[in-house]
């Protein structure tokens, strides 16, 4: 299909109509909440309040579901387009705002020791989103500090830090920094014609808009290069590429990372800063 949100919510919402209104074709189907859920609902004839209390919950309950229903089919339709929304989900609403009208602004950040084998404490901080379109009340995320850096990039408005609060990045979010800035000094490598862009494998929210290319023996820097042709179609997003690259790293000698060379997580053939292409 080419506009898979379009799509999606065509359907969707002839799904959600029939599912309400009931047309008789849907009866005949036996596609009737009655029918569906008639263990649970009882025989109507033994207990006609019970069966009918029960019956006008449940219709309430699946009819109000149906707004969540449909983000989460969103989601996976075309996950790119959520991402010009900010979402929060809890038990009873849904906050959206769209992200060119919104002010982020991180207001508190707090540790938690989740687990006494971990060596170091979980860092949770708190996002506020404000929308200038005053339709829409401003809300409150919590994100992973290990995910900031990620969430900062792929996010399409500006994010303040309040003066009192201090972010403790880890020494990897840190370096996805550097990997990405050195990565976009690097050559880019142009999509073969007719082959679509995938979303990235490791956190599907956006293209897969990484290559390797074994770049590093070509341009004479390491005639010794241990590097290995990659064959592989792009798959990884740059920073799903550069979490990996950190993960494979010796955490007691950081002046080793950006020289190191780690096994593609797809093919496993390895690779160094310098083989990583972005996608144009
Ligand atoms: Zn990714
Ligand atoms: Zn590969
Ligand atoms: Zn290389």
């Amino acid at each position: 299909m080419e506009n898979p949100e379009l799509s999606f919510t065509l359907v969707y919402t002839v799904f959600a109509v029939c599912l309400i209104f009931t047309p008789n074709e849907f009866r005949a189907a036996g596609l009737t909440v009655q029918n569906v859920f008639s263990a649970w609902l009882g025989n109507e004839d033994i207990g006609f309040i019970e069966h009918h209390l029960r019956r006008t919950s449940l219709t309430i309950l699946i009819h109000s579901a149906l707004p969540l229903g449909y983000y989460v089919g969103m989601c996976v339709a075309a996950p790119e387009k959520n991402l010009i929304y900010i979402y929060q989900v809890t038990t009873y609403h849904i906050y959206t705002a769209l992200q060119s009208d919104c002010h982020v602004t991180v207001t508190e950040s707090r540790q938690h020791q989740l687990s006494p084998d971990l060596t170091s404490p979980i860092e949770i901080l708190t996002l506020r989103v404000e929308s200038i379109n005053p339709a829409v009340r401003p809300f409150n995320i919590s994100l992973n500090s290990a995910d900031y850096t990620d969430f900062r990039v792929k996010l399409r408005a500006p994010i303040r830090t309040s003066p009192n609060v201090v972010i403790h990045q880890t020494i990897s979010e840190l370096f996805l920094e550097t990997f990405r800035a050195q990565v976009e000094l690097n050559q880019r490598y142009k999509l073969p014609n007719g082959q679509e862009v995938e979303p990235c494998i490791g956190c599907m929210q956006v293209p897969a808009s990484t290559k390797l290319v074994r770049l590093c023996q070509t341009a004479g820097m390491d005639n010794e290069s241990e590097c290995q042709p990659c064959f592989c179609r792009p798959m990884w997003c740059l920073f799903c590429l550069g979490r990996w690259f950190a993960s494979r790293q010796d955490q007691q000698r950081l002046e080793t990372w950006l020289s190191s060379k780690v096994p593609c997580p797809t093919c496993r053939a390895k690779f160094c800063i310098l083989d990583v292409c972005m996608v144009h």
